[in-house]
């Protein structure tokens, strides 16, 4: 396993409970890079059929880790609020309720502005259309899930190596036959590549295309805010503005327009400004009190917006598990256990097609719209 983030931590539980003897390389620390700088959003309002059967399987996890691992995953069902404010993604959202509910999602439901402003009070607008929510959806502690995974793996025999990087994939032919590190090689016929904002690289090592990019987002946490921790997970649709509450404050912040792929992971401050007028119109009160503490993290963003999930064609015994494009903590869960059930020789209860590195040779891709 290459990567200790969540997802690298969640497989390697997943495969040890199978049986399987993993090492997991660790460049930094255990969930210390996107994992631990991420919002903590669980939500199953995806566009994607595939993606809400995954997330639906991850609630389920998420729900059931204390009693398998020990540990809470302080998994808080604040509900997640889509605000709509454009016609089109309004009737997009409305047609996407069906779908969620076969899927089981049977509290995602059309909210109408007046209601809105009841569940989501620091919201404001004359512009607002309606909202889809989902009570049950909401926010977990990405800190508490890795730990849960890397523990429990732990204790099944997984050897997580910290502070180790990466620096060659040894191949025979069109197979894996090794890794070289920072602290001596390892034969071995299979690699997941689990490296997150980095997996292109370890793609590379190994001469697999992976088309994963790095793009820094900012997050800002207010002072505290009153009485706002029941407040829904809110997102702005048109803008990809959100907020959520984190401790007494609340959590907000938005994606970049015209971006450039970068591995920068210092706070860029002026991202504030170029969110003021969004906050001005949606969330008010937010503009006008302080900030408590900022940080910077990568997305991972493949072409399509969705994950790349298991083997790869062309080179035998590696796997993927990358490109999450920001929603990798919420998929964590599912990922491990549908990737450990694949490589047992089990069919992944969720279909896993469409998430196969070979689409980006197919040009056969769903991308997924529901994206922030
Ligand atoms: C600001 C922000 C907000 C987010 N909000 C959410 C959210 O609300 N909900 C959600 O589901 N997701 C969210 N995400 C996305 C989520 O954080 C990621 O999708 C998820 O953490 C990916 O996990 P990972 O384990 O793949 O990556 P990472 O946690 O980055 O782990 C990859 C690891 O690979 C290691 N590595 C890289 N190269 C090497 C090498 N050569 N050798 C050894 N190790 C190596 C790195 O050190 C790193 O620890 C957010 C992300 C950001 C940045």
């Amino acid at each position: 396993m290459i990567g200790g983030g969540v997802i690298g931590c969640s497989i390697a539980y997943h495969l040890a409970r199978r049986g399987a003897g993993v090492v997991v390389i660790e460049r930094e620390t255990l969930g210390s890079q996107s994992t631990g700088r991420c919002a903590g959003g669980v939500r199953r309002q995806f566009s994607s059929g595939p993606n809400v059967a995954m997330q639906q399987l991850s609630v389920r996890l998420l729900a059931g880790l204390e009693a398998e691992t020990g540990v809470d995953p302080e998994f808080r069902h604040i509900g997640y609020l889509f605000l709509l404010t454009d016609e089109r993604d309004a009737e997009d959202f409305k047609r996407l309720i069906p779908m969620w509910h076969e899927h089981g999602l049977n509290d995602a439901r059309w909210v109408d502005p007046a209601e809105v402003r009841e569940l989501a009070p620091l919201v404001t607008g004359d512009d607002i259309l309606g909202a889809t929510f989902c009570p049950s959806d909401g926010i977990a502690s990405p800190h508490a899930v890795t730990s849960a995974y890397a523990g429990a793996g732990r204790r099944l025999g997984v050897k997580f190596m910290e502070g180790v990087a990466a620096t060659a994939i040894v191949r025979d032919g069109a197979r894996i036959a090794g890794v070289k590190t920072t602290d001596g090689d390892f034969a071995t016929p299979h690699v997941f590549d689990c490296a997150g904002a980095w997996s292109r690289e370890i793609g590379a090592m190994a001469g697999v295309e992976v088309p994963v990019d790095p793009y820094p987002r900012d997050i800002f946490v207010t002072d505290p805010m009153g009485s706002m921790r029941q407040h829904p997970m809110t997102i702005d649709f048109a803008t990809s503005f959100y907020f959520h509450p984190e401790g007494d404050g609340m959590l907000f912040g938005m994606g970049k327009k015209g971006e450039t792929p970068s591995f920068s992971t210092e706070v860029d401050w002026t991202v504030l400004d170029s969110m003021a007028e969004v906050i001005e119109r949606r969330a008010p009160r937010l503009g006008t009190i302080g900030i408590q503490t900022a940080w910077a993290g990568l997305y991972e963003v493949t072409p399509d917006h969705q994950p790349i999930l298991g083997p790869v064609d062309d080179v035998e015994g590696f796997w993927c598990a990358c490109g999450f494009s920001g929603h990798g903590f919420q998929q964590a869960p599912a990922v491990g256990h549908l990737l450990a059930q694949w490589y047992a020789g089990e069919t992944p209860e969720v279909p896993l097609d469409i998430f196969a590195q070979r689409r980006f040779s197919t040009g056969i891709v769903e991308p997924e719209r529901n994206v922030v």
